[in-house]
């Protein structure tokens, strides 16, 4: 689903990305269970400059930024870690931004948005020729703690970056098979 964001100064320029090396993934920090739409309407109302390409609840990803777009997360004027230079600098103008909602205090995102999730990164890996070693937290990037749960369980976020893989491989072999790109030149 799409509502995307209007165009703005603060939370969305309408610039264009040159480039996109990576995923990063943020939780919603706050109340546990609060819906994609609540948090769109926050960012707008609110004096607040975070955004997000996407926001994750159980109904699956709410587009707020298109992909190609250039989205305010993962920090300006923190210190970054190594990681942060090999996206680029600012992470953010080399990133897609994903958040998504949280069951409880611990971050966990519950099996639906964790399932939505695995999808929603498999298809911009699949979109963007993206490796599942781009995926990343925002922890990753400037040593805060977000997501909460993926940072707190870091043995967690090793099996969903292997769920995402595996199903990157799934569906690249179906899309070849269906599409008959193997044929190619015959
Ligand atoms: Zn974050």
């Amino acid at each position: 689903m799409k509502a995307h964001l209007p165009i703005d100064k603060r939370i969305r320029t309408g610039e264009k990305r040159e480039n996109t090396n990576a995923l990063i993934l943020h939780w919603a920090a706050g109340q546990p269970k609060q819906t994609a739409h609540g948090i769109r309407y926050w960012q707008i109302t609110s004096a607040q400059k975070g955004s997000y390409n996407y926001i994750v609840d159980n109904d699956g990803p709410l587009e707020t930024i298109p992909p190609q777009e250039c989205a305010h997360h993962s920090g300006t004027l923190k210190q970054y870690r190594k990681v942060a230079q090999e996206i680029g600098i600012p992470p953010y103008k080399h990133s897609i931004g994903i958040l998504f909602c949280q069951q409880d205090i611990e971050g966990n995102p519950g099996e639906i948005i964790y399932n939505h999730l695995v999808q929603l990164c498999t298809t911009l890996c699949l979109q963007f020729y993206l490796s599942y070693h781009q995926i990343y937290r925002h922890h990753d990037i400037t040593g805060k703690v977000c997501p909460r749960w993926f940072v707190n369980h870091p043995d967690e976020w090793l099996l969903f970056i292997d769920k995402v893989k595996e199903e990157v491989i799934r569906q690249d072999l179906y899309e070849r098979f269906h599409t008959r790109t193997w044929y190619n030149g015959y």
